[in-house]
């Protein structure tokens, strides 16, 4: 009922976010294009043959950060704070703009309104709810080869995923930290981002061959004659990890079972989301959660009455024009199946 009309009747949105190019891809291929938008929600890949592609949202290189919020973000923390739990993909290869659309410009840790701040850091500032009483509890954690390590206590090893009636899928032991203003959530951000690449500089690795999963699990509270109510939901935002075809010929040991890992993960959450898409009435048929870690540990907000943007990152330039291509496609089988 209070279901914000930002989702018609779909729980997934699908928006598509053309970087700039950038002084390299300039240098080497001009201006030259692999994408026209061509609305504001439809997108043509230039290539052969050209293909036109519809989503609920194209935005191009001069959509600020705030306007991408407006856009997506906002409806998100709505559907939030109404008491569902809602999930945020950045999706796209290395270099796409997936840390930028959810972190953006966050060095500094204070420019709670500054333009360049992506959308994770903005979000608690929408939250101006009078009547009831909101509290918020925020966890930072990376995925990495099927294991999870906790971004904001990079200490602790061997983090499990457990499931209970009550508290439905959790990471066991992980550190949770109340959060009250913007600032504390850049704080955390900052940290946890600092130790991503920490640990990947550590374990000699891209953070691009990592999910990070920022969690907000907010508890919201109202009295209604004189009987105390309790209503919890999570806002998950996921960088995932570059959607590059990873070359498993060729590589061994780690890099194999990274590579390995890396395509079971993206196509697992592929096949979940394409699963919610066409099951959507149909609530018994088997969605392969478990696959993957990372499906596993958002079980409880994918589906059901939870709401879910997955935001694709593109590059429009020439040199990546088979990339950009297998994230429109990836993008178009999340939204029509
Ligand atoms: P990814 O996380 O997908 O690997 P990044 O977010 O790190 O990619 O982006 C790569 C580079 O491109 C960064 O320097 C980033 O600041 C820049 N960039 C990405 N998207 C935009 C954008 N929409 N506007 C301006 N700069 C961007
Ligand atoms: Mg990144």
């Amino acid at each position: 009922e209070d279901d914000p009309s930002f989702w018609k009747d779909n729980s997934i949105q699908v928006l598509i976010r053309i970087r700039p190019l950038n002084s390299n891809e300039i240098s080497v291929q001009g201006q030259k294009r692999c994408v026209r938008q061509d609305s504001s929600q439809s997108i043509t890949w230039t290539g052969h043959p050209e293909s036109r592609f519809t989503f609920d949202h194209v935005v191009d290189e001069y959509v600020s950060q705030e306007e991408l919020f407006n856009v997506a973000g906002v409806s998100l923390v709505d559907n939030c704070m109404a008491g569902y739990n809602s999930c945020m993909f950045a999706y796209g290869q290395t270099g796409s703009g997936k840390t930028h659309t959810m972190l953006g410009d966050i060095e500094g840790g204070t420019r709670r309104h500054s333009v360049n701040a992506g959308i994770t850091p903005r979000e608690k500032d929408s939250r101006r709810e009078e009547k009831l009483r909101f509290t918020c509890k925020c966890s930072f954690l990376e995925i990495y080869n099927e294991h999870i390590l906790d971004l904001l206590e990079p200490s602790s090893v061997n983090l499990q995923i457990r499931e209970d009636l009550r508290k439905g899928v959790y990471v066991e032991n992980i550190k949770e930290i109340e959060v009250s203003t913007a600032r504390d959530v850049i704080h955390q951000l900052v940290q946890g981002s600092t130790n991503r690449k920490v640990a990947s500089t550590n374990m000699n690795r891209a953070s691009s061959r990592s999910h990070s999963v920022f969690t907000c699990v907010i508890e919201s509270k109202w009295e209604s004659q004189g009987v105390t109510h309790h209503r919890f939901a999570q806002l998950n935002l996921v960088d995932l990890a570059g959607s590059e075809r990873q070359k498993t010929s060729g590589a061994e040991g780690e890099r194999l079972k990274e590579a390995t890992n890396i395509n079971k993960s993206l196509s697992t959450l592929g096949l979940v989301i394409m699963n919610l898409v066409s099951n959507s009435n149909k609530k018994s048929l088997h969605i392969p959660y478990r696959d993957s870690k990372l499906t596993f540990l958002l079980q409880d907000s994918l589906g059901g009455n939870s709401k879910t943007i997955i935001i694709a990152n593109i590059s429009p330039s020439f040199s990546c024009t088979l990339e950009t291509l297998s994230t429109l496609k990836f993008a178009q089988r999340a939204k029509f199946i």
